[in-house]
């Protein structure tokens, strides 16, 4: 397989000389050179400048990082509309697996979110951090009338942010998502019965819609590392090199949690599938390396499929219910993630998110995890939405980009042990007998 596939953006044409050689360097590497050059450049303006120019001068590399942060901002919610209702109409699992499925991947990721919430309240990593708050405050949600709000009043309306705040009501709009996406598997199921075919020209236009704007994705994230070089160059001209050490306490909370999770699933497997936790983590060594190097749990899933078929020895169902469709669904890591960059935030702003608030975010991690797709940075995409939720200035995501890039791979292999733990489990407690009808997904 090849390992850098995930981070070759398929909608950068780089050909020849300096472009050529910034399309073959994977992404990562890309960041890191970034934030290097920041730093430099930084450090420049801050020696060079002086000091009540200098956050004049800071500025316009700070807009370079917020005007690519308005594009994630633009692309995220559309993305996990199609997303969700893509996935609703792809996925062919019968009934009753679907059902065993879903109730497995859901308390892995409420799991996840518990872990993720519990570490981010207990160390607070950003208690260290050093953001500068500007004069914002958090603003107090009533919860019932955050409650109200979220039902759909109109269906288009529920698409576009709104007019006064500019911000952007996503949960109603996966409300609409889901409702669409069950509607449009219910139409088929009948059509099949009734051996018409119309629906297919409707899943055609939702995976070419979701291709599409995967593509656009891909654009954007071509961009992330010059937003890295503008918030970075600015953040050490004006502030030195503070903010991004306080960064190292969030990297651990993070970890920390990652690797808590990680414990969960291997007694979760250990106490219901026959798989030990050593078998568990030699077979899927390499699936887990590779979702570690190319940070694409898409990318990973055939090779992950066959290692839990043939080092494991998992069912063949059992697994690519597992590998193949839970993990389009399926982003523990990432929602972990997701329930803990807002805390960080909303701490290091001298504001943290009192426990009233915290099931909002609980909410709209999951949401915003099954909404990213299994490709480097998307969980940094879609967690503008949860920004957007709990009322926290998206411009502010700009400052865990730096790190992003490493705990991406990280979570990315969390996503991939949570996809290979629900396989093992759907395996059952007896090596190799087989369960009845499991629609095989393609
Ligand atoms: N890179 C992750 C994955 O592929 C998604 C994310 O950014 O959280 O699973």
């Amino acid at each position: 397989m090849d390992r850098n596939a995930a981070n070759r953006l398929p909608g950068v044409t780089a050909r020849r000389g300096f472009l050529a050689w910034w399309g073959r360097t994977p992404l990562y590497a890309r960041i890191v050179g970034a934030m290097l050059l920041g730093i430099a450049a930084g450090f420049f303006i801050n020696h060079t400048v002086p000091e009540a120019e200098a956050s004049a001068v800071g500025k316009y590399f700070a807009d370079i990082g917020k005007l690519i942060l308005r594009l994630l901002t633009m692309i995220a919610l559309p993305l996990i509309f199609v997303a969700i209702v893509h996935v609703l109409l792809k996925a062919k699992v019968n009934a009753r697996s679907g059902k065993r499925l879903f109730s497995l991947l859901l308390t892995n990721t409420l799991v996840a979110i518990a872990i993720g919430l519990l570490v981010g309240n207990v160390i607070a990593p950003g208690r260290f951090a050093a953001l500068e708050p500007a004069s914002y405050s958090l603003p107090s949600l009533d919860m019932w009338e955050e409650l109200k709000k979220k039902i759909p009043e109109s269906f288009v309306g529920s698409l576009v942010p709104n007019w006064e705040t500019g911000r952007q009501e996503i949960i109603p709009a996966i409300v609409i998502a889901l409702g669409l996406g069950i509607a449009l598997r219910r139409v088929r199921e009948q059509q099949t019965q009734n051996g018409e075919i119309g629906i297919q020209s409707i899943t055609g236009f939702f995976e070419a819609l979701y291709s599409a704007l995967l593509i656009a994705l891909h654009w954007i994230i071509a961009l992330i590392p010059l937003a890295v070089f503008g918030i970075v160059t600015n953040v050490v001209a004006t502030q030195g090199l503070n903010p991004f050490v306080s960064l190292l306490g969030f990297i651990a909370a993070v970890l920390l949690a990652l690797f808590l999770q990680a414990c969960y699933y291997l007694l979760r497997v250990h106490f219901q599938s026959w798989v030990s936790p050593m078998q568990f983590l030699r077979g899927g060594a390499e699936a887990l390396i590779t979702a570690f190097s190319t940070a694409s749990s898409t990318a990973t899933a055939p090779l992950n499929f066959t290692c839990l078929r043939e080092n494991i020895g998992l069912r063949e169902e059992s697994a690519s219910l597992g590998a193949l469709v839970g993990s389009n669904f399926n982003n523990d890591g990432t929602a972990l993630y997701e329930a803990m960059g807002p805390m960080y935030i909303a701490q290091a702003l001298g504001h943290p998110l009192p426990l009233a608030q915290q099931p909002v975010i609980a909410v709209m991690a999951v949401l915003a995890s099954v909404g990213a797709p299994g490709i480097p940075e998307a969980g940094l995409v879609t967690m503008v939405l949860v920004f957007q939720a709990v009322g926290l200035p998206t411009e502010y995501v700009a400052f865990l980009l730096p790190v992003d890039w490493f705990l991406d791979r990280c979570r990315t292999m969390v996503n991939l042990m949570g996809d290979m733990s629900v396989a093992c489990v759907l395996d059952g407690k007896v090596p190799g007998k087989r369960e009845a009808s499991i629609e095989a997904p393609e």
